[in-house]
C-alpha cells in the first residue's frame, strides 16, 4: 500500500524550449519525473522516472553505507517547497540528492547496512526509468517494522468471482462459475493457510453477491499485498480451451487515473499544483503493474502443469477488480464452461485443487525471489 512507500519528487516541469535556444535537443538535461522507493520482499526498489533515457552510474560507499546513482545530463527541478531529502522504505533509512557541477544529478541513498545490487534496469524499450533493487548482506532488523515485517506475513486477498444473483458462465451441463471458483478460492486460501506465512483474506467465502467496486474497496483496505481474482470462461466458440490470466491493460490504467480523486490515496508532504500527485500516482501505477505481470509470469507456467492453457495465456484488460493503483491483481480464467472438457475439468474437485496448489506456489515464488523477477515487458 501507498503509505509504506516514501517517494522524491523532483519537478514534473517540462524543460522550456526557450532555454535550449542553440543546443541540440539531446544536449537538453532530462528531467527526473520523480523517484520512488519500496519494500521488495527483504529487498528494496528505487524506481527512477525519466522523461527520457539517460546514462547512469551508480556505486557504493562505506561508513556510512550509501549507494549512489549519477544521472548524467539530467536536472531535478524542484517544486516548491519540496525539500532535499525525505524518508527511505526497508533498510533504505533516507534518500539525499543534489545537483553536480558537471551538470549531473547525484541521488544518495543512506542504508541501515552494507548491501548488493540485486538487479537493475536501465531503460527499456517502452520506458526510460531506471530501477535497482538492493538487498542488505548481513541480518537487518527494521526499528519500526509495519505489521506485515513484523508478523513476516504477507496478505493474500482471494476473490472468488459472481456470486448469489449473479451466477457468472454457466456450462453446457450447468455447472455454475459462481460455484467452482469459490471452492477454487477456499481451496487457495487453505494452501496458503497451511504454509504458515500468509494471511488470507477472501472477498466473498459463501455463495454471496458482492459488487466489484467492493472487492476493491476491500483488497485496499486489507493492504493486500497481491490480489488474485478466479473466474471460469465461456466463449461462443466452444472449441475455445484452457486457463487464462489478465493483468491491467494500457487502456485501464488510464481509466485508473480518472477515477484518482476516488482511490483517497495519501501523497505525504507531495504539492498538490502542478500536476505532481498525478505523476505520482502513475508512478505507482506503473510499478504494481510491473508487479502484477511478474506475478502473471509466475502463476502460467504452474498453472500449466496442471491445466490446459488458452493460447497468448496472459492478456490484458481494464477489468474493474484490477484497477486498484496500489495492489498488484491479477484476474485467472481458470478454464472454459462453454468447452465440454473444460466443463468437466472445472467440476473435479480435484482438479480445482490443483489449480489452487499451482497458485499458491506462484504466490511463493512470486515473494520468494524479488531478485528473480522479469523485467517489465
Ligand atoms: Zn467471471
Amino acid at each position: 500500500m501507498i503509505s509504506r512507500r516514501s517517494l522524491l519528487f523532483a519537478g514534473a516541469t517540462a524543460l522550456g524550449g526557450a532555454a535550449l535556444s542553440g543546443r541540440a535537443w539531446a544536449d537538453a538535461p532530462a528531467a527526473v519525473r520523480g523517484v520512488l522507493v519500496q519494500e521488495a520482499g527483504a529487498a528494496a526498489r528505487v524506481t527512477v522516472a525519466l522523461e527520457r533515457q539517460v546514462q547512469a552510474r551508480t556505486f557504493f560507499l562505506e561508513s556510512p553505507h550509501r549507494f549512489v546513482i549519477d544521472l548524467a545530463n539530467t536536472r531535478l527541478a524542484l517544486p516548491q517547497g519540496a525539500s532535499g531529502e525525505g524518508p527511505g522504505a526497508g533498510f533504505i533509512r533516507r534518500y539525499r540528492y543534489a545537483p553536480q557541477a558537471d551538470g549531473a544529478a547525484r541521488l544518495v541513498l543512506d542504508l541501515e547496512a552494507p548491501a548488493e545490487l540485486l538487479r537493475q534496469e536501465v531503460g527499456g524499450r517502452r520506458s526510460p526509468d531506471l530501477s535497482f533493487d538492493l538487498a542488505p548482506t548481513v541480518p537487518f532488523a527494521p526499528a519500526q517494522p509495519r505489521e506485515g515485517a513484523r508478523t513476516g506475513r504477507r496478505t493474500i486477498v482471494v476473490d472468488a468471482g459472481h456470486g448469489g444473483r449473479d451466477p457468472g458462465a454457466v456450462g453446457v451441463t450447468g455447472v455454475r462459475e459462481k460455484d467452482v471458483v469459490l471452492d477454487a478460492a477456499l481451496h487457495l486460501r487453505q494452501a496458503l493457510e497451511s504454509r504458515g506465512r500468509y494471511r488470507v483474506a477472501l472477498t466473498r467465502d459463501a455463495d454471496r453477491y458482492v459488487p466489484l467496486e467492493d472487492r476493491v474497496r476491500f483488497a485496499r483496505a486489507q493492504h493486500a499485498d497481491l490480489f488474485i481474482s478466479i473466474h471460469a470462461d465461456a466463449n461462443a466458440n466452444t472449441a475455445a480451451q484452457g486457463a487464462s490470466v489478465y493483468t491491467l491493460s494500457e487502456r485501464g490504467q488510464a481509466r485508473a487515473q480518472n477515477m484518482a480523486q476516488n482511490w483517497d490515496i495519501d501523497f505525504g508532504d507531495a504539492p498538490r499544483a502542478g500536476g505532481v500527485q498525478d505523476i505520482l500516482l502513475d508512478l505507482y501505477q506503473r510499478e504494481t503493474t510491473n508487479r502484477s505481470a511478474q506475478f502473471a509470469q509466475v502463476v502460467i507456467p504452474r498453472l500449466g502443469q496442471v491445466a490446459p492453457l488458452l493460447r497468448n495465456t496472459h492478456r490484458n484488460a481494464g477489468l474493474y477488480v484490477l484497477l486498484a493503483p496500489d495492489v498488484p491483481a491479477v484476474l485467472i480464467e481458470t478454464g472454459f464452461l462453454s468447452n465440454a472438457t473444460d466443463e468437466r475439468r472445472l467440476a473435479d474437485p480435484r482438479a480445482r485443487q490443483a489449480m489452487a496448489e499451482a497458485m499458491a506456489q506462484a504466490v511463493d515464488a512470486y515473494f520468494a525471489a524479488p531478485q528473480l523477477m522479469a523485467a517489465r515487458a
